[in-house]
């Protein structure tokens, strides 16, 4: 695995791949990796000739009360992780490097943006979609992936890619999840016993809303009291949101109608971290 953490020298890389026509599959990641970050890159692999995978905890995504200083950062560890899986190139970029001190520029996806964790963290999506544009820009991938465990950030540059005629194709890629449900996150080292243990809910709520709307129920609200009911059982975890939206445009529905597909989602504060699952829902 070749490494760099210069865009000069990372773009003289990929540029040979290039004028051989090679394809270059992305998975871009802030890194304390997981199997979640490494079934993107085997997702990757399949359909590409070289991936690329970045590691950058992106200092504009956090707001200013957030967890950016204390995220968890172990270079060694993710650089044998990916060798491991055979990942091509690691672009590790030095922040300063990224953004220089005249960086000024930003990318505002607007109303995909606001609902859900747009509620808590309202400059969080943009600034995740001005990083992506900037290595989508650096790494000129022909496919990007992208895990539905944060199901708004796909909508929201899926939306930017639509906008701005960005030339890569978005995959959707499923969420990986422990063995008793929990989604893999690189915040669950942040979680104590007995929170891991009530975290547990989150993925249980989520399947228990699917399998009311399976049972044949179809209006919203009773199926946001039901899973606020059940979340309300929580005595370390507080709760930030649990709402069901159409997929598409992430706006609230009333009824789950047949051929159109929602996505029911939820997230809990557990002291200072906060956690994110959902699950899609075709009715
Ligand atoms: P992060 O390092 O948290 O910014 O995540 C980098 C990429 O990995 C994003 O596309 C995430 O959606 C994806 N990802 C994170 N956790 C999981 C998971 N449990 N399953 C699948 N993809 C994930």
């Amino acid at each position: 695995m070749k490494v760099t953490t210069r865009t000069a020298a990372l773009k003289r890389a990929l540029s040979d791949l290039r004028r051989k026509n090679l394809s270059i599959g992305f998975v871009p990641t802030m890194g304390y990796l997981h199997e979640g970050h490494l079934s993107l890159v085997r997702h990757a692999q399949k359909e590409n000739d070289a991936v690329v995978a970045s590691i950058f905890v992106n200092p504009i995504q956090f707001g200013p009360k957030e967890d950016f200083s204390r995220y968890p950062r172990d270079m060694a560890r993710d650089r044998r992780l990916l060798e491991s899986v055979g990942t091509d190139f690691l672009f590790a970029p030095d922040t300063r490097d990224f953004y220089p001190a005249d960086f000024q520029t930003g990318i505002r996806v607007e109303r995909l943006s606001r609902p859900l964790c747009g509620v808590t963290r309202p400059t969080h999506f943009g600034g995740v979609a001005t990083v992506v544009a900037k290595l989508l820009n650096i790494v000129q991938p022909d496919r990007l992936y992208l895990g539905q465990k944060d199901f708004q950030q796909i909508r929201v540059i899926e939306q930017m890619v639509k906008d701005l005629d960005m030339p890569v194709k978005v995959r959707r890629c499923p969420i990986v999840r422990e063995p008793d449900g929990v989604a893999m996150s690189s915040r669950n080292v942040y979680l104590t016993p007995a929170e891991r243990e009530e975290a547990r809910l989150l993925s249980k709520t989520l399947k228990n809303t699917a399998a009311r709307v399976r049972a044949g129920e179809r209006n919203a609200s009773r199926l946001k009291a039901a899973a606020r009911r059940e979340l309300g059982q929580m005595r370390l975890g507080r709760l930030d949101y649990f709402e069901i939206v159409d997929a598409a445009a992430l706006e609230n529905v009333v009824r789950l109608k047949a051929q159109s597909e929602a996505l029911a989602a939820v997230a809990v504060f557990f002291g200072k971290a906060r956690l994110i699952d959902n699950i899609l829902i075709r009715s």
